[in-house]
């Protein structure tokens, strides 16, 4: 067996384990309680394998994307719901590409080891869906950061997650040399930023997804991941 064969079937195994303890009876309960299965992300938590993605040098585990795949497969092929933890996996991936050095070592390893949860983002709105271009939520300059304005919505675990990366115009799409210009994505700090409101939104399957209203909300100028007005080439979510 070549030694990723070896890897995945260990990682197999270890979703097999813990997904043993959660059955579909619990699945059927949470989502019926429409709850969040704090239980099953905790003790996945535990395992470390939601570091999955992040370099060993950050504290995760540096594995790649195909063995992450694994991992979520997993988990609803034994009747799980990768739903509530799968951003925590990969979301993080543009703090990594685009992120400062600083930006990497004050959020990568809390994210590695669970202790920061950075499973929300904040793209779509009523407006702009498929066609992010459209996104009217702004980001004001001010002397020491910026003034955030707008409303998003089908943002999914952001009661449950303490940062969000959060996409925004710096530049009206109308002032923008390209339409794909002018977009700036931000790390918010959920726990210490104010002018957040939350309504949830009820979904056939229990998303944990909400719109979300942003009022004049501050934020530092090292919230900003990337180059201001460069997202288009720094988002990784999806
Ligand atoms: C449960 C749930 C959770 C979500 N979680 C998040 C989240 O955490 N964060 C976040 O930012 N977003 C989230 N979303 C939003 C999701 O990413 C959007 O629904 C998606 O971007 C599509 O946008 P829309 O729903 O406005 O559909 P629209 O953009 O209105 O598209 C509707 C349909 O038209 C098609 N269409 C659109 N434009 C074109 C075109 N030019 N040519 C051909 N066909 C086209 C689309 O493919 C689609 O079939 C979530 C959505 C759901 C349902």
């Amino acid at each position: 067996m070549t030694d990723t064969a070896e890897l995945r079937k260990d990682l197999r195994e270890l979703i097999d384990r813990i997904c043993a303890d959660y059955p579909d009876a619990y699945w059927r309960e949470v989502d019926e309680a429409r709850r969040y299965p704090e239980e099953f992300v905790d003790a996945l938590t535990g395992t470390g394998c939601l570091g999955a993605l992040v370099p060993e040098e950050y504290g995760g585990l540096g594995l790649g994307l195909g063995d992450a795949s694994v991992l979520l497969e997993g988990i609803n092929a034994n009747g799980g719901n990768a739903g509530p933890v799968h951003a925590q996996l990969y979301t993080m991936g543009s703090v990594l590409r685009h992120g400062s050095e600083e930006q990497k070592r004050r959020y990568l390893p809390g994210i590695a080891s669970g202790q920061l949860r950075l499973q929300a983002f904040g793209v779509t709105e009523p407006t702009a869906g498929t066609d992010t271009t459209s996104i009217r939520t702004t980001a004001r300059r001010t002397d020491d950061g910026y003034v955030v304005n707008g409303q998003k919505v089908f943002i999914s675990r952001v009661q449950h997650s303490d940062l969000m990366l959060l996409l925004a115009r710096t530049t009206p799409r109308e002032e923008a040399a390209r339409k794909s210009e002018g977009l700036s994505l931000f790390l918010l700090d959920l726990r210490e930023v104010e002018g957040v409101e939350l309504r949830p939104l009820r979904t056939m399957v229990n998303h944990e997804t909400n719109e979300v209203f942003l009022s004049d909300v501050h934020i530092p100028a090292d919230a900003l991941i990337g180059e201001e007005g460069k997202a288009s080439a720094t988002s990784s979510t999806g």
